[in-house]
């Protein structure tokens, strides 16, 4: 679904990401670990079109999206994307955040997309919240509700940077929960995160980041198990 090539990023004389190479196949989850600036957010924010990169290139179902021609709206419309905090639109309810997309981009009619995401409010047991607005939901349930945003347009690739950071830790299992479920669903994703258990229960693909390279990478057995680099261990000692 995802492959990324030799791709290179830099602010002023800083290089971020150098010569970054990832393969996402369909139907699988990608962990992206590091320390705080060692480039994951900034190697999502390269694939969402959030950032222009130096060198290399960007591919989705094999077309090159970071060619200057591409429409980058239409690229954006197949990614979905959850950040740390502040996914959702504090003016609109919760039904409302879900259903935008769907209704105004993708021209889905209303009865349809509401349909839709009542459906996914019950699964996850939200279906009483969908009236409400973000700022009486708890963390963990707008975080949920963030996700479900982002899948109700079926897009291709889903992006998670750190999606439980700001979470109380007594929340971070309910949102989780849901990318399990998106997992089981098939859906293809890259994760950046720190929860270093969830990543190797997860992930398919696990890539360490360490000043902008993919330092190692491998299963999680591989990774968690057994990890080649020093960096990578002493990285993996520090946090566990
Ligand atoms: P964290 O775990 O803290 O989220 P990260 O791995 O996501 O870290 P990035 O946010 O990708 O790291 O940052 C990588 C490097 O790029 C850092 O050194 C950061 O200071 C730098 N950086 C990020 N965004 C910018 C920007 N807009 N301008 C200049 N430098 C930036
Ligand atoms: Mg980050």
């Amino acid at each position: 679904v995802l492959r990324l090539s030799a791709v290179r990023k830099t602010y002023g004389s800083s290089v971020v990401l150098a010569d970054i190479g990832l393969d996402v196949p369909a139907h699988t989850v990608t962990a992206l670990i590091g320390a705080s600036g060692s480039g994951k957010s900034t190697l999502l924010r390269c694939v969402n079109l959030l950032e222009e990169i130096d060198d290399g290139a960007v591919f989705l179902d094999g077309a090159e999206i970071t060619d200057p021609r591409t429409d980058q709206d239409a690229v954006r419309r197949r990614i979905g994307v959850v950040f740390q905090a502040y996914n959702l639109f504090p003016h609109m309810t919760v039904l409302d955040n879900i259903t935008l997309a769907p209704r105004r981009v993708h021209r889905v009619p209303r009865a349809v997309a509401e349909g839709e995401a009542r459906e996914l409010l019950a699964r996850l047991g939200l279906a009483d919240r969908a009236g409400e607005y973000p700022d009486r939901l708890s963390g963990g349930q707008q975080q949920r509700v963030a996700l479900l945003r982002a899948v109700a347009t079926k897009p291709r690739l889903l992006l998670l940077d750190e999606i439980t950071a700001a979470l109380d830790p007594e929340l971070v299992g309910e949102v989780l929960a849901v990318v399990r479920d998106l997992k089981e669903q098939g859906m293809t994703m890259v994760i950046a995160t720190h929860e270093m258990a969830f990543a190797r229960e997860v992930a398919d693909q696990v890539c360490f980041l360490d000043a902008g390279v993919i330092l190692e990478r491998g299963t999680p057995a591989e990774v968690f198990g057994a990890p080649r680099e020093p960096r990578t261990q002493e990285f993996l000692r520090r946090i566990t």
